[in-house]
């Protein structure tokens, strides 16, 4: 069984696509995902879309569906909060989060840790694929892509 997977055709161009499919396996490799309990990853557009997206993203408490909210967000913002929600199932993986039972101090250290590890994948991630940081440029290639010969 795959350890990720889609049930939407994914709301992004091309070339955020295979950046996405790339930043995924980045995550991955750097998290020791592979061999990782099945997760479905949503990314919506409206918050109709998923209506227990109260915040920029979340994964379910049996570790299921990791749900990312996209709409008016810089691509690279989108990763950070997709490796978020991985270091949280890592942490789940392997147990810390059942740490988040014991209190509000705990359940910041599990929050700091998810941000910090996020943000270090994204700056790893982005030093070798610096076009995570140009909306232009990922805009640009997809109006290119809808441009037909005339
Ligand atoms: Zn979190």
């Amino acid at each position: 069984m795959e350890e990720y997977y889609f049930t939407q055709e994914l709301p992004f161009s091309k070339i955020k696509k295979a950046l996405l499919t790339e930043f995924i396996d980045f995550s991955y490799d750097n998290l020791d995902l592979w061999g990782s309990k099945p997760v479905e990853l949503f990314f919506a557009l409206t918050r109709d879309q998923d209506p227990n997206l109260h915040s920029a993203g979340y994964v379910t408490g049996d570790g299921s569906k990791i749900s990312i909210y996209i709409e008016k967000r810089a691509f690279a913002d989108v990763l950070r909060t997709l490796a978020h929600e991985f270091v949280h199932k890592q942490q789940d993986e392997n147990g810390t989060l059942n740490k988040m039972e014991s209190g509000d101090e705990a359940l910041q250290e599990i929050e700091d840790e998810a941000n910090a590890i996020a943000g270090r994948l994204v700056r790893a991630f982005g030093e070798m694929h610096s076009e995570i940081y140009d909306e232009n440029l990922l805009e640009h290639n997809k109006f290119k892509e809808r441009k037909t010969p005339s």
